[in-house]
């Protein structure tokens, strides 16, 4: 059973805060499970979660009536921070950080007093349902249909790199429920229970060898009326209501701590730093992931401050992805013969792993908006250029 815990965090000042939660991870978090180049699966990650969730700790992002630590954005900040310092791994946190707030907005009184708490607890585990084949930037486009039929919807059709979905108990679906109505205008949000009839997933393996992701298919899935938060023809709008910590908390410049650190104890057991072709590339990047923590220190600052952040946050994810590719590239390069052979090996004494992170870095261009649509913003509503 879950302790409430009492504690006004904000009542803290923010050193005082971090100390708390840095002794915390630092005593509990286990070792094994630091700073791991790929997702974590939930079962290698469910101890940690109760260990979160006896503590009142496990979503801090939500307001204390529903068991959450009611942070406020600045205190929010340094919990993530403290995370990725400690290098704890980011578990199958779409309920915490997506359903549970979408819920709390949009959700009926009976969906809040029923996912809520099963969703803190750990005992709903949710996916995100939102990209198809076809429907992946141009997310509108998606053909996953919903019919009413009763007091049933009857979902068909697939969705695609659904992170986790085979770790799941619950997806949560945007559809299309208006074929007639423009785009955006004919979605719904659905919440569906993947144990229903009909519902098959199939992983997807990816180059590193992992199977993170999956296929979703649809064939006939009858879902309750019950299941559509927020009015019918309007997920688009539900779907869009989160963004601020998201878009803040992909451009992290924590991110890339394994490969920077390896990297350097790789460099310093080589002799490398001898090398002047190695030390300019190592201090490029280094100087890249400094320009990376001044630009998200601006933007933690404007969070902290209470103001929305604009479309030039866009900056920033551009900027953490393409410098993390950066980086691992010259690790790979770095480890020359080693650093194509796949798994961790023990280098000059360094136990490294070199394609993991290169391979985790590869999609971070794609996924929470690519390169190329953060540009598009960034044309569009910061630089104002005429569009193509
Ligand atoms: C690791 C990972 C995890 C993911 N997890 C999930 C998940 O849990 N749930 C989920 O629903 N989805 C998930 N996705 C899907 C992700 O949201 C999509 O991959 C993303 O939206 C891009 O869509 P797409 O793959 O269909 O590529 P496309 O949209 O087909 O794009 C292909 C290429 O064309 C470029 N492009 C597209 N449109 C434009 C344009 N207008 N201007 C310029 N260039 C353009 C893109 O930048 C990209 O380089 C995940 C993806 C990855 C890689």
């Amino acid at each position: 059973m879950a302790t409430l815990d009492a504690t006004d965090y904000n009542a803290l000042t923010n050193d005082e805060f971090r100390r708390e939660v840095r002794s915390f991870f630092e005593s509990r978090y286990p070792e094994a499970l630091r700073y791991l180049p790929r997702r974590v699966r939930i079962r290698e990650i469910r101890d940690w979660w109760n260990t979160l969730y006896e503590k009142g700790w496990i979503a801090p992002n939500w307001p204390r009536e529903w068991g959450g630590m009611g942070l406020d954005a600045g205190k929010m900040v340094i919990f993530l921070e403290e995370m990725e310092r400690h290098g704890v791994a980011r578990a199958a946190d779409q309920g915490i950080t997506q359903v549970g707030p979408i819920l709390m907005r949009y959700g009926t009184g009976a969906q809040k007093e029923y996912y809520l708490p099963r969703t803190r607890s750990g005992e709903i585990i949710w996916c995100q349902g939102y990209s198809e084949p076809n429907a992946g930037s141009d997310l509108a486009s998606l053909q996953t249909s919903a019919v009413l039929d009763g007091d049933h919807f009857i979902v068909n059709g697939q969705k695609i790199w659904t992170t986790l979905a085979h770790d799941s108990t619950h997806i949560y679906l945007l559809v299309r429920t208006d074929r007639e109505a423009k785009k955006q205008k004919g979605i719904s949000f659905l919440l569906v229970d993947l144990t229903t009839p009909g519902i098959t997933i199939r992983p997807i393996r990816n180059i590193a060898g992992h199977e993170e992701f999956c296929h979703v298919f649809f064939d006939n899935v009858r879902v309750s009326k019950d299941a559509l938060v927020g009015k019918l023809n309007e997920g688009w709008t539900v779907a869009k209501a989160l963004l601020g910590f998201e878009r803040l908390n992909i451009g992290s410049p924590r991110r890339p701590q394994y490969a920077l650190m390896r990297l350097e104890m790789l460099g310093r057991a080589k002799g490398l730093f001898d090398d002047a072709g190695f030390v300019d590339r190592f201090t490029q990047i280094k100087l890249d992931l400094e320009d990376l923590a001044s630009l998200y220190a601006r933007y933690v600052e404007q969070v902290k401050r209470g103001e929305p952040l604009g479309h030039d946050v866009s900056s920033l994810k551009i900027w953490a992805m393409e410098a993390w590719q950066r980086l691992t590239d010259l690790l790979v390069e770095t480890g020359a013969e080693d650093g194509v052979i796949e798994g961790a090996q023990e280098i000059a004494g360094v136990e490294i792993d070199f394609l993991t992170p290169f391979y985790y870095a590869r999609p971070a261009t794609i996924y929470g908006g690519s390169s190329e649509i953060q540009r598009n913003i960034l044309s569009k509503y910061v630089l104002d250029l005429p569009s193509q």
